[in-house]
């Protein structure tokens, strides 16, 4: 790299927009560790042979990190023009197939965008991580891996077991698809500019099997209800679905129970006679 991430940063006035979640992370070797950690946990030692794409790459950091590890190609989505000029003069760096998309990473299906094996990285923007994340693990298991960082919050939220006062719609939908793995946890002022929350990056590896699209939407549907009502008992939560009532019936699950006491599977099997 010719300049460092500051000087770049400066040199193109990319002052962070708050409403575009930008806390940059400007130092290499946080950027590097993040993407080390990833591949070890993973059992591999570089990303070669994989498609990646990065969603939001900022002024770059993680890119750089991420394509020292040589993958077949990188696709960056981001949708701060300012950046995607940062993008175009790091295309012109490396000799690894690199495509800018200028646009809303909600709005692009990556399964069809991005040829497998494919694999994700982002430092996501706060205020749509969960979107993003829902609509990725839908299509879970056409991914080798994605390495996301979160604000703690959410990331306690995924990987929360049962009957713990953070388990929810995302732990469930998570645990269907995905074995994950906290990589690391990051404090505010490893960001420019600092936010006020921590940071964890989590590893999303798919099971060996993905409940499919349909299924995982049923189940979306069922836990926004069970979960609309955390503090409900099943009976009351999901009386508006009497077949969901005897199905808890059939498979031995007390309708005095609330959602947060059912595991993942549960969830699956209930969905399933929606
Ligand atoms: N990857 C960079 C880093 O680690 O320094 C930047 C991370 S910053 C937390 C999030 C990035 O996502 C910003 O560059 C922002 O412009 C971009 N972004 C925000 N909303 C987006 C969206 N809907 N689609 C694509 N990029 C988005």
């Amino acid at each position: 790299m010719n300049y460092s991430l500051r000087e770049i940063v400066e040199r193109h006035h990319l002052l962070a927009s708050k409403a575009l979640g930008q806390n940059f992370l400007l130092d290499g070797n946080i950027t590097r560790k993040i993407i080390t950690l990833s591949l070890r946990q993973q059992g591999i030692a570089s990303f070669g042979g994989c498609n990646l794409c990065e969603i939001g790459p900022g002024p770059g950091g993680l890119t750089r990190a991420a394509l020292a590890e040589e993958p077949a190609s990188m696709t960056v989505i981001e949708m701060d023009s300012r950046c995607i000029a940062i993008m175009e003069e790091l295309k012109e760096e490396t000799d690894i197939p690199f495509r800018i998309i200028n646009g809303d990473a909600l709005k692009f299906d990556l399964v069809r965008e991005i040829e497998a094996p494919r694999q994700l990285i982002s430092n996501l923007p706060y205020n749509v991580s969960v979107p993003l994340l829902t609509g990725w693990l839908k299509q879970a298991a056409n991914y080798q891996a994605m390495t996301l960082m979160f604000q703690k919050e959410v990331a306690e939220r995924i990987v929360a077991p049962t009957r713990c006062k953070d388990y929810g719609r995302l732990s469930v939908l998570s645990q269907l698809t995905c074995t994950m793995s906290k990589l690391i946890e990051l404090p505010p002022e490893c960001f420019t500019p600092s936010p006020k929350i921590r940071s964890t990056v989590v590893l999303f590896v798919p099971k060996k099997e993905v409940p499919n699209g349909e299924r995982l939407a049923k189940v979306e549907k069922l836990t926004s209800l069970a979960f609309g009502q955390r503090r409900k008992m099943l009976r009351q939560s999901l009386k508006s679905m009497p077949q969901l009532l005897d199905k808890c019936r059939d498979i031995g699950i007390e309708l005095t129970a609330r959602a947060e006491e059912l595991p993942p599977e549960a969830f699956l099997q209930l969905a399933d006679c929606l």
